[in-house]
């Protein structure tokens, strides 16, 4: 061991969304003393993660009537601190899980750990279409499930964009709230399994335009309007919307692991199921980093304490507590 390895962290946790905070909270509370890497705005995204940027959160249980987003993250932080946890607002840029122990690096140099939990989150695409800042939060989102059921979508029509599952999940979901549910499929065919085609094509609330992109999002304080073009013939059209949703895939931030960790084809940490063990002993992955499929506040900050329980019995296995 080196001198700069002599104060040597028992957990280092990266990310700073519902998964990060909760891992924090739970190994706070077991006394390993974790500290947090925050993010400096890393991957776009403010500390706190996706939530700092949505509105209503209406499904994260113990709050009747709904909480804000950034509210709720400023909540968890809040916890995170008074159950001990140590908060650094810097972004982990690589690491090096070669050596043991593990090496953390940033802007602020570098640090040691027994543990790595990476909480890093995902980012949802976006196309950065005309428009699309104005009205980002007041008609447009990237979460269905989410903000659906939000009142100004209730009896609407909407705008899905995207082919693949997550598209066809989130227009079904959505024809339970809407008068009329759009799909833009930039291609003639759909992305998503044979199933859930089945499912979008049986659904009379669901209009498939094919060949057809977004080009422009109007409105006035909210949006009404979405321009699209047919990328086939170049028509254009604009469609009355009070909702638009992308669907058009996350980008799980893992840029930073440098092919360390065991990834899916999508880019997803992979974990052996039912923990969060990653492929290297003593790293752990949790919340939308790790899954492509739930994505939700509560998965993550469930799956964020199982990797704080996973780490507590590696750090008491290998005597290092
Ligand atoms: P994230 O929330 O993705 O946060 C991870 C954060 O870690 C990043 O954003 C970044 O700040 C930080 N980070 C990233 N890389 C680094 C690095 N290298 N170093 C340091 N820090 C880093 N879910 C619900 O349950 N209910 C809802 O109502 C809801 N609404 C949503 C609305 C929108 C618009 C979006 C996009 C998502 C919504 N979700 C909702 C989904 C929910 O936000 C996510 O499932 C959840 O936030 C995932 O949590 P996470 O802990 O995995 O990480
Ligand atoms: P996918 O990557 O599978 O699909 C993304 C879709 O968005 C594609 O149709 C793609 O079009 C389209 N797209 C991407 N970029 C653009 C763009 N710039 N403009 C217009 N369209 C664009 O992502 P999903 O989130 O749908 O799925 C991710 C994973 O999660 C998949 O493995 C999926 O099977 C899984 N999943 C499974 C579910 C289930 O089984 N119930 C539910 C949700 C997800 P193109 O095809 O032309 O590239």
């Amino acid at each position: 061991m080196t001198d700069n390895q002599a104060n040597v962290e028992t957990i280092v946790i990266i990310g700073s969304g519902p998964a990060a905070h909760t891992a924090a909270i739970y190994a706070a509370r077991a006394l390993l003393n974790p500290v947090m890497y925050e993010g400096e705005y890393a991957s776009g995204v403010a500390a706190g993660g996706q939530l700092t940027t949505t509105t209503d959160v209406e499904n994260f249980p113990g709050f009747p009537n709904g909480i804000m987003g950034p509210d709720l993250m400023m909540a968890m932080r809040e916890q995170s601190i008074n159950c001990g946890a140590r908060i650094l607002t810097k972004t982990v840029d690589s690491v090096d899980f070669s050596t043991r122990p593990f090496k953390v690096s940033g802007s602020f140099g570098d640090v040691f750990a027994h543990v790595v939990i990476v909480a890093t989150g995902a980012t949802a695409k976006r196309l950065h279409i005309k428009g699309e800042d104005v009205f980002w939060q007041k008609g447009i989102s990237a979460c269905a499930v989410c903000d659906g059921a939000l009142p100004i979508f209730r009896n609407k029509p909407l705008v899905v964009i995207g082919g693949g599952d997550s598209a066809v999940e989130e227009a079904n979901y959505l024809t339970k709230f809407a008068s009329k549910v759009t799909m833009l499929v930039r291609k003639d065919e759909l992305r998503a399994s044979k199933v859930m085609q089945e499912r979008a094509f049986a659904n009379s609330k669901i209009d498939i335009k094919w060949n057809t992109e977004a080009q422009e999002v109007q409105g006035d304080q909210m949006m009404a309007q979405v321009v699209v073009k047919n990328n086939q013939t170049s028509a254009v059209e604009t469609l009355d919307a009070s909702g638009l949703f992308y669907a058009i895939g996350h980008t799980p931030n893992t840029d930073f692991l440098n092919g360390q960790l065991t990834l899916d084809e999508s880019g997803y940490v992979i974990t052996t199921p039912d923990t969060m063990k990653t492929n290297i002993d003593g790293v752990f992955a949790c919340g939308d980093v790790q899954d492509h499929v739930y994505r939700q506040a509560i998965t993550a900050a469930g799956t964020g304490c199982m990797a704080a329980l996973d780490a507590e019995h590696y750090l008491s296995a290998q005597g290092l507590i």
